[in-house]
């Protein structure tokens, strides 16, 4: 847990950006504010042996462009078959309903999907983990949440009623909740709490049943996250034997966490970009940058091998929830010459949100590399590609130099490794940047033979920064390809 602190501060603008609501901490302050009850301090993945994160994605697409955007990621553990399986699950179900919902949408605005977790607790037999579903459908997001619940004394996946001892225990659950709501007087109708509404429910420090809803649920949609703390005495004679045993692993990581110290993280923002990470002259040589996005994921490790076993760097562009997951994918990344850059922390379409959102969802993820790899990354890439002013503008402000791509291994929509590596073989020309997304089997299956085949036609595979040279590149401008400067010379 020593990065407890760190986390902690994380969670707390996770939490006020879902809704922005009933959060008490001011963000002048680093340090964690234990006031709020409905606060759930999430466990920092990393400190979570044998996790890693998942992707899901939408393989549906009408010509040639998504119809919808959709990025679903969920944490995988070993040893827990069951919990991953009702993960998947749950993920697959999420996907269906969006399509469901989004069959005959017009293609403009996009309807995005885009769901990421929490661990609301992770040690010893239990692991709870916290689904936030984000969905909009052209008028602004709604948020849903559920917690699954994982015990591995019983080696049973449950939902959050699982923490209950049944049925009874949940009529009397729901009665204390609506009597709370009631109590506080807010602008929420107690009469709308149904038990099935009682899907997300997790515990605080102090074992305190904390029960989440979804936007728009019980409240006026502007209430955003909607959350009541039911007192540990009140609750703990409705808790089952596995939520007995959550309550307790969340208060056992409370009691280890070490007093909570300010953790201050590099905020400097570099003015330009060097060409650092490598240094082939790609004025002399033929580069073509290979970038994978999305990650780290399960195949992480073996596309990592791949690599290095054709002595070939490329460029990562890293989710910040997934490699918050995997700090150590991260630094093998890093020591082994690739260059870790940033693809926004939850992988939202940045151009819907707003200015602030957009920094906090950039800033988070800077943190978090640099956290891992103690070096601040420098370059970024828009989920989607989706950039627009507002987007450039928060690049340019925290020294980030935004890359497009000039080839689109297509990867995302296919299991096909052939396919993909044909495409890529083909495509790729001096200067090329590739996009690729190391998180699909499949892409991670064609990169053998798309580096025999470039390294064949004597092609360097190099990172981005390198192609641009001497030249550099500057925070804030948009890079597709190196070629502007490759036509300067013979093509040979
Ligand atoms: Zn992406």
């Amino acid at each position: 847990m020593h990065k407890k602190g760190l986390i902690g501060g994380i969670a707390l603008l996770a939490l006020s950006a879902v809704g922005g609501g009933l959060a008490t901490a001011s963000p002048e302050r680093d340090v964690l504010v234990p006031a709020e009850p409905t606060m759930i301090d999430f466990v920092d993945p990393a400190t979570v042996g044998g996790l890693v994160a998942r992707t899901l994605s939408d393989a549906d697409r009408g010509h040639g462009h998504a119809r919808r955007l959709v990025h679903i990621t969920y944490p995988e553990l070993r040893d827990a078959p069951r919990l991953n399986r009702a993960l998947h699950d749950e993920a697959e179900r999420t996907l269906h309903h969006f399509r469901d919902l989004t069959k005959f949408d017009a293609p403009r605005p996009r309807p995005e999907l885009n769901v990421d977790w929490q661990l609301a607790a992770a040690s010893g037999d239990i692991v709870g983990v916290r689904l936030r579903t984000g969905e909009s459908l052209g008028n602004g997001w709604s948020n849903s949440i559920r917690t699954l619940w994982y015990d591995r004394r019983t080696g049973k996946a449950t939902g959050s009623a699982g923490l209950l001892s049944g049925h009874a225990a949940l009529r009397d659950l729901t009665r204390l909740v609506k009597d709370r709501l009631a109590k506080r007087g807010s602008p929420t109708d107690p009469g709308r709490v149904t038990g099935d509404q009682l899907d997300s429910m997790a515990f605080n420090q102090g074992g305190d049943l904390v029960v989440e809803f979804d936007d728009c649920q019980v409240g006026p949609c502007s209430l955003g996250r909607l959350a009541v703390a039911v007192p540990a005495r009140q609750a703990d004679p409705l808790l089952s034997p596995t939520g007995r045993r959550a309550q307790e692993a969340v208060r056992e990581a409370a009691r280890q966490a070490a007093p909570t110290v300010p953790r201050t993280l590099p905020s400097s923002s570099p003015e330009a970009v060097s060409n650092r990470a490598g240094s082939v002259d790609c004025a002399k040589a033929k580069c073509v940058a290979l970038t994978f996005d999305d990650g780290p994921g399960p195949d992480t490790p073996r596309l990592l091998d791949m690599l290095h076993q054709a002595g070939a760097r490329a460029t990562f562009f890293t989710v910040g929830t997934s490699a918050a997951a995997r700090p150590d994918l991260l630094v093998r990344m890093s020591v082994e010459g690739h260059l870790v850059a940033n693809h926004s922390w939850a992988h939202l379409d940045l151009s819907k949100l707003t200015t602030s959102k957009i920094a906090d969802s950039l800033r988070r993820t800077q943190d978090t590399i640099t956290a891992a790899i103690g070096e601040r990354p420098t370059l970024m890439r828009a989920p989607y590609g989706a950039l627009n002013e507002d987007v450039m503008d928060v690049a340019a402000d925290m020294g980030l130099a935004i890359v497009g791509r000039n080839v689109d291994a297509g990867d995302k929509y296919t299991n096909d490794a052939k396919a993909i590596a044909d495409r890529v073989t083909r495509q790729a020309r001096v200067g090329a940047i590739v996009l690729m997304h190391g998180v699909h089997p499949a892409t991670v299956d064609a990169v053998p033979d798309i580096l025999k085949k470039l390294q064949g036609k004597g092609y360097t595979l190099v990172t981005v920064p390198e192609l641009y040279g001497t030249a550099g590149m500057q925070a804030g401008h948009l890079y597709r390809s190196g070629s502007e400067i490759a036509r300067h010379r013979p093509l040979t």
